[in-house]
């Protein structure tokens, strides 16, 4: 069974990264998003409230799990046996980033290796922080992200 683990902030989970999970699901028997637990981060959701939206949008798809993790995203694959990391490319400008964190993932741990996939055009500028930055501004952003994420708004009265 071929295990992959798609980690991220998912501050809140948007129609960017489902597109991202669903290319994942097709390739690997299973996939588990995993929420990271980052305290220098400042997030506008709580881990809880994240966990909570992940599972609310992710409950339909049969190969996909969704938990978190505090400690090293390879540590966490080798306890469930997972071969591999998926991340999302959007743009040149992610590709430093997560060039070094590939490089920094595998100084780790040599078994597990990064996949990424990208993103369709119309989900290239599509990101947690400009999706809160548009709703923090009144525009509607129902077309970005899954509908628990605008509850989760609504609730949180942003
Ligand atoms: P992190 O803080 O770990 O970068 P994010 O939640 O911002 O977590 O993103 C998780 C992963 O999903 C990253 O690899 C990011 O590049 C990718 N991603 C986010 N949004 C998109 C998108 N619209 N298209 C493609 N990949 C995306």
């Amino acid at each position: 069974m071929k295990i992959a683990i798609y980690p991220g902030s998912f501050d809140p989970f948007t129609n960017g990264h489902l597109d991202i999970l669903n290319r994942a699901a097709a390739v690997f028997d299973k996939v588990i998003v995993l929420a990271a637990v980052n305290s220098a981060k400042k997030t506008v959701f709580t881990q809880e409230e994240r966990l909570a939206i992940l599972k609310e949008c992710l409950k339909d798809i049969p190969n996909v799990e969704v938990d978190s993790y505090s400690g090293l995203t390879v540590d966490y694959a080798k306890k469930v046996g997972a071969s591999h990391i998926i991340r999302g490319l959007r743009a040149v400008t992610d590709f430093e980033y997560e060039f070094q964190l590939a490089a920094a993932n595998r100084f780790a741990c040599e078994d597990v290796d990064m996949v990424f996939f990208m993103a369709s055009g119309k989900h290239s500028f599509v990101s947690s922080s400009v999706v809160n930055e548009l709703r923090r501004n009144g525009a509607d952003v129902s077309s970005l992200v899954p509908e628990p994420v605008l509850k989760a708004y609504e609730k949180k009265g942003l």
